[in-house]
């Protein structure tokens, strides 16, 4: 009866992750290993400070500048670096485009790998058991889920990412937007059309 069994060390822990983590911060705080307040500031950093908009200044300037797209192409991890973009979970990046033929979706299969510098924390959905399965099985019905509706003729490329790589999606450039600059532009790049469970939004 494992439920009963109090030595069991998987009973020291509260099933919920939530929970578990918190647990786990406490006893890391109290034997002096972490200082919450640096982990507070990581936390903030990542999910305030960064967030997908540095993925949408990439993806607006990219829809703007054709050299950039080439040099993209080349090494989009030394290019997004000189943007500024950088540092763990960052390295590696490699972008994927759109195209009328061609729909990109991004997803790690293993674990949670995803290009923190650009796009923040993960969305909790793209850690589940469920995307990570369903992303390769079946990603049109993934895709319906997220209201992402692709005509037939469009091939759905689904890339694993790994820690030696991060992929970055390059979603269509939305229809009307030709006079926009890329701050206008950036503000239609969401960050679920950079992981590819979402388009571009048109002006
Ligand atoms: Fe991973």
């Amino acid at each position: 009866m494992p439920h009963d069994d109090h030595d069991h060390p998987h009973t020291l822990l509260p099933p919920d992750p939530a929970l578990r983590v918190k647990a786990l911060e406490t006893i890391l705080t109290r034997k002096g290993l972490i200082d919450p307040a640096a982990l507070d500031e990581i936390i903030d950093t990542y999910e305030n400070k960064i967030g997908p908009k540095n993925g949408a200044r990439v993806v607006a300037r990219a829809w703007s500048d054709p050299e950039f797209l080439e040099a993209l192409r080349a090494d989009a991890t030394a290019v997004v670096k000189d943007m500024g973009f950088y540092g763990r979970q960052g390295e590696h990046m490699v972008i994927v485009e759109n195209t009328p033929d061609v729909h990109n979706m991004v997803v790690c299969t293993l674990c949670s790998c995803y290009p923190w510098p650009l796009l923040g924390i993960p969305p909790g959905w793209y850690k589940s058991d469920a995307y990570r399965a369903r992303a390769v099985r079946e990603p049109r019905k993934v895709l319906a889920d997220f209201g992402v509706g692709l005509g037939d003729n469009t091939a759905v490329r689904v890339w694993d990412s790994t820690a030696e790589v991060r992929y970055l999606v390059i979603p269509m450039r939305p229809d009307g937007t030709d006079g926009l600059d890329e701050d206008a532009l950036a503000g239609l790049v969401t960050r679920d059309s950079m992981i590819g469970t979402g388009l571009a939004v048109a002006p």
